[in-house]
Order: structure tokens, then sequence, then C-alpha cells
């Protein structure tokens, strides 16, 4: 099983991996404005799968800092959207259970849009014209082969980190620990539910409202407990 440590501390907001997602994907560009942010397009799109965040935080004596989020599917552990299409329409979502991977397939097509979405405590999915359902796929053909995903390849700041899910989780808790030392609110966005860990240097909720979870979500634990209804 593999994952993804996204370290937004090291994140300069070259935008070389939203770039280096669309290129290996095959994404076409898609038209964009000056909305009064250097961020395009505004959220991730059905042809946008990897999306940088800017966000000014405002700190104290007038200060400010920039924060830059690089945002793509979580492949949570236990995906609510996986529950949600499998029930509409088996095979429509799938799961690696080599890789961890959250696969949205043609079957999409043949799932009410508005559910799928809905049931994303992250805001993913989103749909093109002919109803097939995108998002991130965890480059799923690339670490099959052995690579690095495009994104994380393309990182020159070693800000996106990819591996075997263990060595990414200890070295997530590791940084956390060292960046507490200037940012003493920093935290990682539901380290137990997700494959793409973010470190955050302020709290998530302040960089993007939908940085963390926005329901409860479908971790191993609370689905043994019976917590979700
Ligand atoms: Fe894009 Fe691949 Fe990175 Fe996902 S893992 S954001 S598909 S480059
Ligand atoms: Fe599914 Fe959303 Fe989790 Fe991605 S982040 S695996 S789209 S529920
Ligand atoms: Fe940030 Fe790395 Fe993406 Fe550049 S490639 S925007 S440094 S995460």
């Amino acid at each position: 099983m593999k994952a993804f440590f996204v370290d937004l501390t090291k994140c300069t907001a070259c935008r070389g991996c939203q770039v280096a997602c669309k290129q290996w994907k095959d994404l076409p560009g898609e038209e964009t404005y000056n909305w009064g942010s250097h961020q395009n397009p505004k959220e991730v799109t059905a042809y946008t799968y990897k999306l940088v965040h800017f966000k000014e935080i405002e700190l104290e004596d007038n200060k400010v800092d920039w924060v830059f989020f690089s945002e793509q599917c979580r492949h949570c552990t236990e995906p609510p959207c996986y529950y949600t299409g499998d029930m509409e329409v088996e095979g429509s979502v799938e799961r690696d259970e080599e890789t961890g991977a959250v696969l949205f397939t043609e079957l999409t097509k043949e799932v009410e849009f508005e559910l799928i979405r809905e049931s994303c405590p992250y805001d993913i999915p989103r749909v093109r014209e002919d109803g097939l359902i995108t998002k991130c796929n965890f480059c799923n053909d690339r670490v099959h082969e052995g690579m690095l995903p495009a994104c994380a390849s393309a990182c020159p700041t070693g800000a996106i980190e990819f591996g075997d899910e263990d060595d990414i989780y200890e070295l997530a808790e590791k940084r956390l620990e060292e960046v507490r030392a200037k940012f003493p609110n920093a935290e990682l966005g539901d380290p137990d539910s997700v494959r793409v860990i973010y470190l955050f240097p302020y709290p998530a909720s302040d960089v993007f409202d939908k940085a963390v979870a926005q329901a409860k979500p479908m971790t191993r634990r609370n689905l043994i407990a019976g917590r979700i209804k």
C-alpha cells in the first residue's frame, strides 16, 4: 500500500505538479480569468485533477503569510465515494488493493453525479459533458511500473513525497514535530483516513474550508465502532 505526504511548508507554488498532472493525464487546458488570485482555475474541475490553492493567512502585527495547498483526491482508506458508487452501480468506483488507489471507471457515467460528489468529504469529484465522473487516479499506471506519480516526480522542492504507507506516515509525524518549532499550530489533515496526507503550517480549515473532512470520514475505526450512520 502506498501514500503521499504533501508538506505545505516546502511548497513554493511553482505549479509544476499541476502542469505535470495535466501533461501525464493528457488533460486539455481550460479557459481561466483573473478572479483576484494567482490561483487558476478557481477549483478542481473535470479536467484539472491537481490544483494549487493560494491563501493569505493574517498573522498578528498586521503581518501575512502565504500558504500554497496543492489539492487532489485524498484516496481515502475507507472511501465514501466507493461505497456510494458501488451501491448504485457495481464497478463504478474501484479500489486497488495493492496500491490503495481509489479509481473511477467508465461506469460512473451510469451513476448520479450529485450522489458521488456529495459523498466525498473533500468535494473532489467532478463530471464531464458525457457523464464521466473524474478525479486524480493516484497515477496508478505509473505506480504499478515502479515510477513516482507525475506530480511527485515534478515537484522541485520535495514538498510531495510518495512511498510505502508506513514510511510516509512516519515521515509525516516526524515533519509535524519539526515544523511545530516554527508553526506551533501546524497539523496533519485527517492522517488516519487518507492516503494523501497534508501538513498544514496553520489550522487546516484556515487554509481551505475543504482541506479536512466536512463530515465524519469512514475510518476503519469508525466503521468497526458502528458510528457511521
Ligand atoms: Fe495528477 Fe497523478 Fe498527481 Fe493524481 S497522482 S494529482 S493524477 S499527477
Ligand atoms: Fe473518494 Fe473523495 Fe476520498 Fe477521493 S477524497 S477517495 S473522491 S471520497
Ligand atoms: Fe508546490 Fe511542489 Fe506543486 Fe511546486 S510542484 S506547486 S513546490 S507542491
